[in-house]
């Protein structure tokens, strides 16, 4: 039996930060790369606040560094996901999409998080038609067209602003009257004269011509009013659900569906497993703490090893 000392499942800045602590210290360490390999930061533009690069960076510039530098390290990286997992006892099973079984002595688990949907008529159907939750991988194409933003938080408010770079016009939606963005980037928001706010609003339907979107539906949160606002595209930006569904009987979770965790040593409920990054992490989700994360995980991890 191929038993390794640390399996990281998420190929994040957290599980490959995970990996570059655990190899360094002379551990045994894989990465399961997961379904989407180099996580969130792929999907990224420009991070501006990252330690260690004076220049704006891109996502996938930044992950491909951070990989290589895993791999230096002397960690495996695996191209699987992980489909199912048996934490009964160390060690600890974890399945691949390909049906290998993968065993460990310790587990740190860097899976992430994925964009949430607001679930109402003609999303799901115009998805890649007009709808999509990443301004990055698609405002390109919405050059000089109208769009919408939904959300209120930074992410959303990052997304408006990115599709300023190529749309007409770009309506940010928001169901309350004040923002959940930082100061700054709201500050930039009123300044920029492509972005229209449209406070306590809810959009209840996407609708299209059976090819691409057109329009929204539109209701006033206060006084129950409805609108129509002409689209062509929209960006749901609502927020991030943690991809924790296969640990669901297993792990301790919160209300949310994040794994619950020791915040001085990210270890979870099952000694020997730990998590890092935005799968245990709700408020704070910026790629340098869940390298952080990743980075005391894999110590404690060593430790946990040594005993
Ligand atoms: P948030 O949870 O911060 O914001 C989600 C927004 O979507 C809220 O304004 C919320 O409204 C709204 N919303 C949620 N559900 C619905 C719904 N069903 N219908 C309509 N609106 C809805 O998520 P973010 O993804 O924006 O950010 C998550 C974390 O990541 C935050 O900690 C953020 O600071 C961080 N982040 C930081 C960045 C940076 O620093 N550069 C960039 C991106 C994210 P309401 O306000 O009413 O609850």
């Amino acid at each position: 039996m191929n038993i390794t000392d640390v399996l990281i499942l998420g190929s994040g800045p957290a599980g490959y930060t995970a990996a570059i602590y655990a190899a360094r210290a002379g551990r045994s360490t894989k990465i399961i790369a997961g379904p989407q390999p180099g996580g969130q930061l792929m999907i990224t533009s420009v991070i501006e606040n990252y330690p260690g690069f004076s220049d704006p960076i891109s996502g996938p510039v930044l992950m491909d560094q951070i990989r290589r530098q895993t791999e230096k390290m002397g960690a495996e990286i695996i191209s699987d996901a992980i489909k199912s997992v048996d934490f009964g006892k160390c060690p600890f099973i974890c399945v691949g999409e390909s049906g290998v079984s993968y065993i460990s002595r310790t587990v740190i688990i860097a899976t992430g998080a994925n964009a949430m949907w607001l679930d109402i008529p003609g999303e799901k159907e115009y998805q890649r038609a007009g709808v999509s939750a990443c301004a990055v991988c698609d405002g390109f194409f919405f050059r000089d067209k109208n769009v919408a933003v939904i959300g209120g938080g930074n992410t959303a408010a990052e997304e408006a602003l990115y599709l300023t770079n190529f749309a007409k016009s770009v309506l940010l939606i928001h169901r309350r009257g004040q923002l959940r963005a930082e100061q700054i980037l709201q500050k930039r928001l009123l300044e920029n004269s492509k972005i229209e706010i449209i406070w306590h609003t809810e959009v209840t339907d996407i609708l299209g011509d059976g090819s691409r979107v057109t329009t929204l539906l539109l209701t006033n949160t206060k006084d129950h009013t409805k609108m129509k606002k002409s689209v062509d595209g929209v960006f749901v930006a609502i927020g991030h659900r943690p991809a924790t569904e296969i640990f669901r009987n297993q792990l301790a979770l919160d209300d949310n569906g994040y794994i619950v965790t020791n915040k001085t040593n990210f270890t979870t409920s099952i000694p020997g497993i730990f998590a890092a990054g935005d799968v245990c992490n709700s408020l704070y989700r910026q790629a340098i703490v869940s390298a952080g994360q990743g980075c005391v995980a894999a110590i404690a991890a060593d430790k946990f090893l040594s005993v």
